[in-house]
């Protein structure tokens, strides 16, 4: 009989997981501590709970979301094809019909005969093979115990993080390369000046701009300490973020030779300049709103998001420094992890790292090595996310701009995308066939 894995947390990770090892021959037991205790989100007592929204996002291979999507059907993906199941009209989008969705997921795991079911807070890691996948809403015990573990610094609760925009939609006929009073490297920072009235423009916008709503559980302001929303922090006077996160002191501005009204830095956010965060800009701005109000920074106007910045209770490890692109934990290589713990971002992203972590699981009980997955795919470029090391690690969902670009120029958005899909796919596939995957 081959070894036994327990996987902790019954959400769309670990729902994902169980579901690869039982389909692969290995016996599983999933342990779910609804209904017997619930997250301040979870109210439902069947699995792969969607606590928010209900879409799954975009269906076609031309939008990141649905090349992942894409991606997961092709490794046997539980919710992508039971979503097809119950899904309900919401234009390009996937969206299902919630109840029946987490039902039907519910079905499905719980009479895979190689599947049992164990309802309970799990409040100690588990000994033997292990997939934790407990969520950003993990219980306060068992974030206790994975402290314990991994070490007290290792674990986040809120997820306070600024925009990402890809380097290549930064209009540099608008923005300057510079340090701060030219200290560090000459290129460490891009700025993106304003004039006063650029600047007032921008500022009316931000106060007035719609935010998110907080749940309950978020409204706590001391939780948002150190790390304030930039939309909250203008309110407090229109100079405010001018001594803040948009200071103009020690840099000068080459198109004039003076210093700018105000100007926002964007930090490189990996080794190859692809992608630039905006430094000081956490935000709860809905999501286009963020893209409205930031457009009026002149250098922004054609930015494309890798990532919209976002706030909200999340705990998530610093993967970086405890994962391999396995998920494997590095100290203890029996105990893997999935789900937005690990640093993704979103339902989709979510199932998909537990599908990797249930994948390379079972290739560990049979003694193969780990997959690579290509870089060229979302899989790939997730399981990158949380292994390679940077130094603010923030979770992160499927985009393009996460993937190495194309050898060659297509300006064209939507054609560049559908050549980034096609070359993942054929990435994706070359990879299912050498190493056996398909089941
Ligand atoms: C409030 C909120 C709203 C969100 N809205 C969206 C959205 O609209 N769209 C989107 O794409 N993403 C959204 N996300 C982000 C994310 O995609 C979802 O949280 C997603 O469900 C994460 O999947 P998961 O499998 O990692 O965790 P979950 O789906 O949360 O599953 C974790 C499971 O583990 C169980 N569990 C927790 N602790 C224990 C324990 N100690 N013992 C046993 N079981 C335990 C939980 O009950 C739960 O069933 C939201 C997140 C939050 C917190």
């Amino acid at each position: 009989m081959p070894d036994r894995v327990t996987v902790v947390g019954a959400g769309l990770a670990g729902c994902e997981a169980a579901w690869q090892l039982a389909r692969r021959g290995i016996p599983v037991t999933l342990c779910e501590m609804k209904p017997h205790r619930f997250s301040p989100a979870h109210h439902s007592a069947d699995f792969a709970e969607l606590v928010c929204s209900n879409s799954l996002k975009a269906e076609r291979v031309e939008a990141a979301g649905g090349l992942l999507k894409a991606e997961m059907a092709r490794l046997g993906s539980l919710c992508v094809q039971t979503a097809y199941t119950c899904r309900v009209p919401a234009g390009g989008a996937l969206a299902v019909d919630r109840h029946a969705f987490a039902a039907a997921v519910t079905r499905a795991v719980s009479q895979h005969p190689l599947i049992t079911v164990a309802r309970g807070e799990v409040t100690q890691l588990p000994a033997g093979p292990c997939i934790v996948a407990t969520g950003p809403l993990t219980s306060e015990a068992f974030s206790a115990a994975l402290r314990q573990l991994l070490g007290r610094d290792t674990l986040s609760f809120y997820d306070a993080a600024a925009p990402i925009v890809t380097a290549a939609s930064v209009d540099l006929s608008c923005a300057f390369a510079a340090s701060r009073y030219d200290r560090g490297g000459e290129d460490d920072y891009l700025n993106c000046p304003m004039n006063k009235a650029e600047y007032e423009a921008f500022y009316e916008a931000l106060i007035n701009a719609k935010r998110a709503p907080l749940h309950d559980f978020e409204q706590d302001p001391k939780v948002y300490e150190g790390c304030m929303p930039i939309e909250i922090m203008a309110r407090r006077g229109a100079d405010t973020i001018r001594y803040g996160p948009l200071k103009p002191v020690g840099l000068r501005d080459p198109r004039t030779g003076h210093r700018p009204w105000a100007a926002l830095q964007l930090r490189k956010e990996d080794a190859a300049g692809t992608r630039y965060n905006l430094v000081g800009f956490q935000t709860n701005l809905l999501f286009g709103e963020q893209q409205r109000v930031f457009g009026l920074i002149p250098a922004l106007k054609n930015a494309e998001y890798v990532r919209f910045g976002v706030m909200h209770r999340n705990t998530f490890l610093d993967s970086p420094r405890l994962l391999n692109a396995d998920f494997a934990c590095r100290t203890r290589p029996d105990l893997f992890f999935a789900g937005q713990m690990t640093g993704v971002e979103g339902y989709m992203e979510s199932a998909a790292s537990g599908i990797m972590a249930g994948i390379q699981m079972t290739r560990r009980l049979q003694g193969l090595p780990p997959v690579t997955w290509p870089e060229q795919t979302m899989l790939g470029a997730l399981a990158r996310h949380v292994s390679t090391p940077t130094a603010d690690f923030q979770p992160m969902g499927a985009s393009f701009g996460l993937l190495p670009p194309l050898p060659e120029v297509i300006r064209d958005k939507k054609q560049r995308y559908a050549a980034l899909a096609a070359r993942a796919l054929n990435a994706l596939q070359s990879v299912i066939d050498h190493e056996n995957l398909a089941v």
